[in-house]
């Protein structure tokens, strides 16, 4: 099939789930805006989207929970943050009484919480709408205090600073129920470090129609059996880094 062949074209794709969109050959297939693809083409000289970026990046932009596995250094981050980001721009502003992210991004440590933050920042860079803010143990608490009271979009988070911070001022400082996407980004070893019960608290709050996506490296069969608990029928995507 056409899909297939596409598929071919980008190396060594497993896909599960139905309902998988085509993978693209090229940014302009994606609809992005044009200060994005500038961003993307001038800028960075992102020339091609990486495998996982052309398969993943349709699949999470038709609106369904996607798990990514690819190795490091593949392109995983702007495979989710395109579309997180577009999502959030597309939805309604928030008024002046309303606060509360709309995208949360999980990583297990803070050095790589950090770096997500950095091309987060890269992204929304003269883009009023959207502030972002990255919340990790052993950093300033105060400081990430407020940037979520003049509200942020964006929460680049490790989970157990998520979760403290959400238990602040009995509740007051941080809510969960405007977040419609929720990035879990270096899955395994986010589970390797034990977040298994923080993520699962997380999730708990967040509405049910959220989006989710789901990035890893590897995919050990514990982690799958977590993903599958926590994704709605997601379509998962694998890049065999073999062939
Ligand atoms: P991963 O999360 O899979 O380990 P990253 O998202 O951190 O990978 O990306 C790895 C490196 O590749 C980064 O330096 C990034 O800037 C670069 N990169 C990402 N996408 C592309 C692309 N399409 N073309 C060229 N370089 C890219
Ligand atoms: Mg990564």
């Amino acid at each position: 099939s056409e899909a297939q062949e596409l598929r071919m074209a980008l190396g060594n794709i497993k896909i599960k789930g139905s309902g998988c969109p085509l993978p693209v050959a090229r940014w302009s297939q994606l609809g992005l805006t044009s200060d994005v693809m500038n961003f993307i083409m001038r800028d960075l000289k992102y020339e091609l989207p990486t495998p996982i970026q052309a398969q993943a990046i349709p699949a999470i932009m038709s609106g369904r929970d996607v798990i990514g596995i690819s190795k490091t250094g593949s392109g995983k981050t702007i495979s989710y943050l395109l579309p997180l980001l577009r999502q959030i721009k597309a939805q309604r502003p928030l008024s002046a009484d309303e606060t509360g992210p709309l995208g949360l991004i999980l990583a297990p440590t803070r050095e790589l919480a950090q770096q997500i933050y950095e091309e987060v920042l890269l992204f929304t860079k003269g883009d009023e709408a959207i502030n972002a803010v990255c919340c990790t143990g052993g950093s300033e608490l105060k400081q990430q205090i407020n940037s979520l009271k003049r509200g942020a979009e964006v929460v680049v988070a490790t989970p157990g600073r998520f979760i403290d911070l959400l238990t602040l001022n009995m509740g007051r400082l941080l809510t969960t129920k405007r977040i419609t996407f929720v990035v879990l980004d270096e899955a395994d070893r986010l589970f390797d470090l034990g977040f298994e019960p923080q993520i699962t608290q997380i999730m708990g709050t967040v509405r049910r129609d959220k989006q989710c996506v789901l990035f890893s490296a590897t995919f050990p069969n514990k982690l799958k059996n977590f993903a599958m608990r926590v994704l709605n029928s997601p379509i998962s995507i694998t890049i065999n880094s073999q062939n």
